[in-house]
């Protein structure tokens, strides 16, 4: 078995949003308050300077209505219990309820509540890269696909794999680490496709194209299905050294079956402890653009396939891009108008 901490320098994704949510929390009652202390403050305090804020004129992130509430509470409590919108405690008051709490501590536990509710309902504004503190630069979140050319000035160093094959240097020791410890459980993993030049990825996509044309199909159709499961060149994770087609000795063809063997249920259960994803997951073809492939694992560090793996994602999820991956004549042409103007 893999020992989960084996990387515990690793911060669980659980433990990282507890942590984001904690953060947010505290930062929104800092704000409130005025201060730029991210500390967070016990409940009784934080009400405490909100009201200061409130009186101070600071900007604050509650509502004018409980802003308002908190004073009248504050000035004199019994006036709130006439006030219909003041707060639920005060509801429950007006409505003759028993509520042994003093109403002014319930008025401010109520705005906490509401602030809380707020917060939970507000929208998830950020990607999930960024709330793991991630940047779109990052060598390792690297978006290639139809949509997504390879930067003419990509630069990246090889080392060769023990398979033979070769990988980004950044890359291959968590690679080999993984092969090593699916070779302990007893599997026999084997890397069949490293890095490949733009041109061997060139003659693999023709190879295919003349295929679909013997099988009748005209040259688009031809083209337009081989993109369906080879890299249009110039869009492959292999001509940038992060990826690694894997299979498992007894089953050498890269097909769906793959999935059945145990090499490769090994490799999509615990590739991500060692900063791999599966990169083109089953229903995912309509953002990655490419159908399920039980075989191509991509390298994205630790943190980064952990959450992706934790939530079911693909990379383009993981990047924002929820919309389905767009035209490749679109984006080819973009990218050339790019490459002229610089
Ligand atoms: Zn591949």
């Amino acid at each position: 078995m893999i020992d989960s901490a084996k990387h515990p320098y690793k911060p669980s994704v659980r433990d990282a949003a507890a942590g984001f949510c904690i953060l947010v929390i505290a930062g929104t009652a800092a704000f409130a308050a005025g201060s730029p202390d991210p500390e967070p403050a016990p409940a009784e305090s934080a009400a405490e300077d909100k009201t200061a804020a409130v009186t101070a004129g600071t900007p604050s992130a509650f509502s004018e209505m409980a802003q308002k509430s908190t004073i009248v509470a504050q000035v004199m409590p019994a006036a709130s219990e006439n006030a219909p919108t003041v707060s639920k405690a005060g509801e429950r008051l007006a409505a003759g309820g028993k509520d042994e709490t003093p109403l002014e501590e319930q008025i401010e536990i109520d705005q906490i509540l509401q602030e809380e509710e707020q917060l939970e309902e507000a929208p998830a504004e950020l990607e999930p890269y960024e709330r793991l503190g991630m940047s779109l630069d990052d060598w390792n979140l690297i978006l290639v696909n139809k949509e997504h050319l390879i930067p003419e000035d990509y630069e990246f160093e090889l080392v060769d794999t023990d398979d033979w094959q070769r990988i980004d240097e950044r890359v291959a020791d968590d690679l080999e680490e993984m092969l090593q410890d699916c070779r302990d459980e007893g599997y026999v993993p084997i890397v069949c496709s490293g890095y490949r030049p733009i041109d061997k990825q060139e003659r693999l996509f023709e190879a295919d194209v003349r295929k679909f044309e013997r099988q009748g199909y005209s040259e688009d159709e031809a083209i337009e299905l081989t993109a369906e499961s080879v890299a249009i060149p110039g869009t492959s994770e292999h001509e940038i050294g992060l990826a690694a087609d894997i299979v498992s000795e007894g089953n050498q063809r890269l097909d769906d079956e793959q999935e059945d063997t145990e090499t490769q249920q090994w490799l999509m259960e615990n590739c991500w402890r060692y900063g791999f994803i599966l990169r083109y997951p089953r229903d995912k073809e309509d953002l990655t653009g490419i159908g399920y492939e039980p075989w191509h694992y991509r390298y994205v560090g630790y943190e980064a396939a952990e959450y992706i793996w934790e939530h079911d994602l693909c990379l383009e999820e993981f990047l924002g891009i929820t919309e389905p991956i767009g035209d490749y004549e679109k984006a080819e042409e973009e990218y050339e108008e790019e490459a002229e103007n610089e």
